[in-house]
């Protein structure tokens, strides 16, 4: 078997930013096989310029919203974006098509590698069957009229057993607290057991406005949809709290943008999560950017301790689909946070968050992360120019 041997400024392993005396080894497929002194490394060497890191894991994404990309006005809020959204789902199949295949190919060259992808139909199969990118398919359902909840789960239904007939790895999850009845949760709960769950969770402020006191945005957001409320009696719980019960049997949960959350839903989470259950913060900032114009409480999930992982959420709510972009956009918003803890969100929180971790995350032997190159660096910092791609 033919060895490559990779040395730059840093190597980031997963767990650690390595100085430029370290050399990865790995065979010509990518599969890892030792991280040496560079005076034990031998011959042939390949040098770069920058930091070498285990390929991105995109925890959060919606692969065949790709043809929206410019499409929706920024900074309107959310329930004006879910609006333009529901109203957009409805192109030719070609035109939902082209953009996904170009989307992945972006989102490879970039150096993601595995992603949890949210499905609201099986367009995105097809592409997936090549098999380049890994994926986590979140089998998404919806529906707030308790009336449609019997509906609504046979579709997901019929298109998770799609899915798992390809073979491919599926989930059925919920799309929001605040779009999922009681009956439609009632459902879609015994197919959480030992499952990655995922869900979009205090995305904005009228979130918790809703489940509290039953008003706000929301509430004009089912007007305009022609969405039935009349029965809805607010909890006086916060949103997170409302929901979060639903999930206990699930494995890992990925909790997605968490904007609004609060250090009370955390101290609920930590009181009420069952005790094997990974539970992940998934930031889109880029995104929260785009839509309501807030950068979610990172400082706060720092200080709690909480498993961070990012994702680039959709291009419908992002200008590109790049891990990298996530993280100095993040850097530039909170420059205390250092390379070192972006890059583990980046890897390996990622790829435990989707249960990918036995293979994907880190450069530990064995494993077959993909090798990505983070270019234009100014000593371990990230910059505006840092630019990222695979190189194995
Ligand atoms: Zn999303």
């Amino acid at each position: 078997m033919e060895y490559r041997k990779f040395n730059a400024d840093y190597l980031f392993n997963g767990t650690s930013l390595l100085g430029e005396d370290h050399v990865l080894i790995a065979d010509s497929t990518g599969r890892i096989k030792d991280i040496v002194h560079y005076t034990n490394a031998g011959e042939g060497i390949e040098l770069f310029s920058g930091i070498l890191s285990p390929g991105f894991i995109n925890a959060h994404w919606h692969l065949e919203l790709s043809h929206l990309r410019n499409l929706i006005p920024e900074k309107k809020g959310l329930a004006d974006f879910v609006f333009s959204v529901v109203a957009g789902r409805n192109f030719e199949e070609e035109k939902i098509l082209v953009p996904i295949g170009r989307a992945e190919a972006e989102m490879l060259g970039s150096g993601i590698v595995a992603v949890g992808d949210i499905c609201n139909n099986s367009m995105s199969l097809l592409q997936k069957e090549n098999g380049k990118v890994s994926y986590y398919n979140f089998i998404e359902t919806s529906g707030w009229n308790p009336a449609i909840a019997d509906t609504r789960f046979e579709k997901s239904k019929s298109y998770y057993d799609e899915f798992i007939n390809k073979k491919q790895i599926a989930s059925i999850v919920p799309h929001a607290p605040y779009s999922v009845s009681r009956e439609l949760w009632g459902k879609i709960t015994p197919f959480f057991t030992d499952k990655v769950v995922t869900i979009h969770s205090q995305e904005t402020k009228d979130e918790d406005e809703f489940f509290l006191n039953g008003t706000g945005s929301l509430v004009e957001l089912y007007q305009r949809l022609n969405i039935d409320n009349s029965f809805y009696k607010a909890k006086k719980l916060t949103s997170l709290q409302s929901y979060f019960r639903y999930f206990a049997e699930a494995s890992s949960v990925i909790l997605v943008h968490n904007t609004y959350m609060k250090q009370e839903d955390l101290e609920y989470l930590n009181e009420t999560k069952p005790r094997n259950q990974m539970i992940s913060f998934c930031l889109c900032i880029n995104a929260n950017l785009y839509i309501e114009n807030a950068l979610p409480p990172i400082d706060m999930l720092l200080e709690n301790n909480s498993n961070i992982a990012i994702g680039t959420d959709s291009l419908a709510s992002n200008h590109q689909l790049n891990i990298l972009e996530e993280l100095k956009t993040i850097a530039r918003n909170f420059p205390g946070i250092s390379t070192e803890i972006l890059l583990k969100w980046a890897t390996l929180n990622g790829a435990k968050a989707i249960q990918m971790d036995r293979n994907l995350g880190s450069f530990e032997t064995g494993k077959q992360p993909g090798i990505v190159l983070i270019e234009n660096i100014s000593g371990d910092k990230l910059t505006a120019d840092s630019i990222s791609r695979r190189i194995l």
